[in-house]
């Protein structure tokens, strides 16, 4: 086993310890934590004999400098979300420094840029897919936008970002291609027992929330018939929308936020407001999926007598990674007795934000049991080793 996998889970036990709090992963945008976890990767990139650069967002790239030919990045970030496991997002950084170890004293058919990502949860602003945008070179969001303890996003950029940076695009001018190598996040490949698969689609979604209002009431004295129950309405449309999305037979659907107003177990609910995220592969289908959630709003709250409003919150289309490139990987990896099913990405991924710039393709590491965003994220050795050979390769390859 190559010494430079043993080497990556070392490193992400070492970067656990980057925390906001102990005995946790948390690191998320702007805290020291995160600094802390960037500073241990830059010391790697240049031991592994990259050049390195922190942009005014705070991401870190790290480049090999062989710009006589085509460049392929790889990535992942390097926040997590609260209580999060080792290897979202991280591995996906080691492994690409991996590589770069890998390929020391080599003369590959290509350049490499390590690019590490700053904020890809959206953890602590409400921002999406901060890093890799800030990256491209796009408009950095309002800093006076604010955390849950009022903590402006300024404040964060100011302890995260490298002010003496300029904006302008961090893509290197022979770049590619995007690659990004991340745990499943599912359970798909370890059921199948395939150690590696390779990413077809990254799944689009949208997410909406819903407000009802109805009337508040005693619990006691206002009689089933003369109700207006926002809760019972928002309850209707979240079991609707998981029968739509049952009927589409692909489809997922989740309602993941609920809160209740006034919130009294002997007063009948005026307000009720939820999420819902809808995410397909298939575009035009997750659309007829939104137009049927919107019928279900609509019919349900002029059934019970409830206003509804929705508002869309996201929407992002799905992406296609590059079958050349996945092709490539998968010679790689049948090169290694391996033979990685397609599979596509129900979760994003800062692929999403590259993919307008460059053709991508994502490596998916199976995970233990599909746990993810969760301290008990598991991978193995073995199926680092065999998902840094194949990164290596396609670098390595003309
Ligand atoms: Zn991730």
């Amino acid at each position: 086993m190559s010494a430079a996998a043993v080497r990556a889970m070392a490193r992400a036990d070492e970067l656990a310890a980057c925390s906001e709090r102990p005995g946790e992963i948390t690191r998320r945008y702007g805290t020291p934590a995160l600094v802390a976890a960037r500073d241990l990767l830059e010391a790697w990139m240049l031991e592994a004999g990259l050049r390195t650069r922190v942009d005014r967002a705070g991401n870190l790239i790290g480049t090999l400098g062989r710009e006589d030919r085509p460049g392929i990045m790889i990535g992942s970030h390097f926040d997590s979300v609260v209580d999060a496991g080792r290897y979202d997002g991280t591995l996906g950084v080691l492994l690409a420094i991996g590589c770069a170890e890998e390929l020391a004293g080599a003369d590959p058919a290509h350049d490499l840029a390590v690019v590490a990502f700053c904020d890809e949860e959206g953890a602590r602003f409400p921002t999406d897919y901060f890093g890799s945008r800030a990256f491209l070179g796009g408009a950095l969001p309002d800093g006076a936008l604010t955390d849950s303890e009022g903590a402006t996003l300024a404040s964060g950029i100011e302890t995260a970002g490298n002010a003496a940076a300029g904006p302008g695009s961090g893509l290197p001018a022979n770049a590619t291609a995007y690659l990004e190598a991340h745990i499943e996040q599912g359970p798909v490949l370890e059921a199948a027992g395939h150690p590696l698969g390779i990413v077809t689609s990254i799944t689009g979604g949208v997410k909406l929330t819903v407000t009802l209002t109805g009337t508040a009431g005693h619990a006691g004295t206002v009689p089933m018939s003369l109700r207006r129950d926002a809760f019972s309405a928002a309850a209707e449309i979240a079991l609707e929308a998981e029968r739509a999305a049952r009927d589409d037979g692909e489809a997922v659907a989740t309602v993941g936020q609920v809160a209740v107003s006034p919130g009294a177990a002997n007063v009948i609910p005026g307000r009720a407001t939820i999420s819902i995220d809808l995410r397909h592969q298939d575009d035009d289908r997750r659309a007829r999926l939104l137009g049927r959630v919107r019928e279900i709003v609509a019919e349900v709250a002029r059934r019970r007598g409830v206003d509804a409003g929705i508002e869309m919150i996201h929407d992002e289309r799905s992406v296609a990674c590059d079958p050349g490139l996945g092709e490539r990987m998968r010679a790689a990896a049948r090169g290694l007795g391996l033979d990685p099913p397609a599979l596509p990405s129900g979760a994003g991924h800062d692929a999403v934000i590259l993919s307008a710039h460059v053709p991508v393709a994502m490596l998916f590491l199976r995970c233990a049991g599909g746990i993810s965003h969760n301290p008990a994220e598991s991978v193995t050795t073995e199926d680092v080793a065999a998902a840094l050979a194949v990164l290596t390769a396609v670098v390595r390859d003309p």
